[in-house]
């Protein structure tokens, strides 16, 4: 226990360890919502194909953590985009729990009758398969032809068929917005465009809008203008159908973050690991890191699910499996304290070997 004692005192004195900080009463604190794309969006922008039973256990590792809004799979065709084959056998093989959701996307009609399919022959005494699709469009034509091979008003006509057909058959909607900041053909975007595209996405019946800094160029002063004019006015869209997706290229996404919150926001997508990137932005990096944001609103007003050490071990084993650097500075620091946590265990239990063990610190 001494030993212990002296350890912590120690690990103080290095700043390893700090004191706890001040927290607000669980009661006053407000809930944020946290929408785990590490599965979808993360992986399906990382180069190597993984299998199904791995994106699997990915989700059943999160929900474990505590995450409860996991976006699972897309039913998008595999000739496109092979990493998200076999979104099906994901949804099989994940253990799934009432209550939670697992939005999946659905870029067309054809990938919403897929997953229909798939729900109808699914037997009635389990829990569904998902009761969420998400569709996306973009904020620049520029950005939508190369994603999509359409303007954006011939994408929202499509996605409208498609969102009515999923809210008649009792599916939650999410839209998408990629791009609202910078697009990487056509450069700056206006944010009056992205509050008329996300407009239109409410009115086909979408209950939430995801505003993606796709290009993660943005920073609290360009999005703090976004959100502004796309909530402010007469024709405003209420901050509590916004979400944030903040792509983390320039380190800003955690910062964008706070700036949103503070318009309001209380939705945001992040990605364990830091998982994804954009294969129609080069140079993009991933997603804002699920951790990140957990250890950002620690002590805060705010209150996130998930637990931050067993998300940031999700992290690191997802990392070892696609055999990547893990994208997460917090996932880093926390496997570094982990790793001299261990060993100062084993000089506990070997006390002889004390001063070997720790010229390794
Ligand atoms: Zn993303």
């Amino acid at each position: 226990m001494l030993v212990r004692n002296a350890t912590r005192s120690l690990l103080y004195r290095r700043g390893l360890l700090s004191a706890r900080p001040r927290t607000y009463a669980t009661a006053s604190r407000e809930r944020v919502r946290i929408v785990e794309v590490g599965p979808r969006d993360g992986l399906q922008n990382e180069s190597a194909v993984i299998p199904p039973e791995v994106k699997a256990e990915l989700v059943n590792r999160l929900t474990k953590a505590g995450m409860d809004i996991i976006e699972s799979g897309s039913f998008v065709s595999p000739k496109w985009v092979p990493q998200m084959a076999g979104t099906a056998d994901v949804l099989k093989l994940m253990k799934r729990h009432k209550g939670m959701h697992y939005p999946v996307l659905v870029p067309n009609m054809k990938g919403l009758e897929l997953l229909l399919d798939l729900l109808s022959k699914q037997p009635k005494s389990e829990v569904p398969y998902t009761d969420e699709i998400a569709v996306f469009t973009a904020a620049t034509d520029a950005f939508s032809k190369a994603n999509t091979n359409c303007t954006v008003a011939e994408s929202l006509e499509r996605l409208s068929a498609v969102a009515k057909r999923a809210t008649a058959e009792g599916l939650r909607v999410r839209g998408y917005v990629s791009v609202v900041i910078d697009c990487p053909y056509s450069g700056k975007v206006d944010p009056a465009k992205v509050k008329d595209v996300s407009q239109a996405l409410l009115d086909m019946g979408c209950y939430e809008i995801s505003l993606g800094d796709t290009v993660g160029t943005g920073n609290p002063t360009t999005v703090g203008t976004l959100l502004h004019t796309v909530i402010g006015g007469s024709s405003g869209i209420p901050a509590s159908k916004l979400a944030g997706h903040f792509h983390d290229t320039y380190g800003m996404a955690v910062a964008n973050i706070f700036t949103a919150l503070e318009h309001g926001v209380r939705t945001f997508d992040s990605a364990v690991g830091g998982l994804g990137g954009c294969p129609y932005s080069p140079g993009a990096t991933g997603n804002v890191a699920t951790e990140d944001v957990l250890y950002a609103l620690r002590g805060s007003q705010y209150e996130a699910p998930g637990d931050l050490e067993a998300i940031a071990e999700v992290g690191t084993w997802i990392s070892k499996t696609l055999n990547r650097p893990n994208a997460s500075r917090v996932g880093r620091a926390l496997e570094a304290r982990r790793a001299r946590e261990k060993l100062e265990k084993e000089r506990e239990n070997d006390g002889g070997a004390a001063e070997t063990i720790s010229a390794k610190l």
